[in-house]
């Protein structure tokens, strides 16, 4: 499965599978690709190998101990990584290929854009911040 960034500088591969795909309607996902929510999901760091344009990607802090990095060139995200975590979380609008998994659910719902009705996927189960019972 492959993937890249808008202006095709960065090139990936994925070997593994990629975890189920959650929906992230956070502040920092809103902010980072400029949409209503951001569709993600993860992958093992070992099964993520940039094939080109390594040097094109810059990271930015976006909350505590949790780097977003894009391609400085045309600013697409392509993952974010949590420190000490063995998994890239990867924004699916950079993939290339079906990832051949599905939305399960929307996370943060409680910081949704007031502007966007999760209407056409009524049937997910929604969580007003993480799914589980992290901080
Ligand atoms: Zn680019
Ligand atoms: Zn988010």
């Amino acid at each position: 499965m492959r993937g890249s960034c808008l202006c095709g500088g960065v090139q990936y591969e994925i070997t593994g599978q990629l975890g189920d795909i959650t929906h992230c309607h956070c502040t920092t996902c809103r902010k980072a690709h400029g949409a209503a929510f951001s569709s993600v999901a993860a992958v093992q760091i070992k099964d993520f190998n940039c094939l080109e344009g390594s040097e094109f990607l810059k990271s930015f802090q976006s909350s505590p101990g949790k780097r977003r990095y894009f391609c400085s060139n045309c600013g697409s995200h392509i993952y974010a990584h949590r420190e000490e975590q063995e998994h890239y979380v990867l924004r699916l609008g950079t993939l290339d290929d079906d990832p051949e998994v599905r939305p399960v659910n929307h996370i943060w719902v409680s910081l949704k854009a007031p502007w966007y009705e999760i209407a056409e996927d009524a049937q997910l189960p929604q969580f007003s911040e993480w799914p589980d019972d992290r901080t």
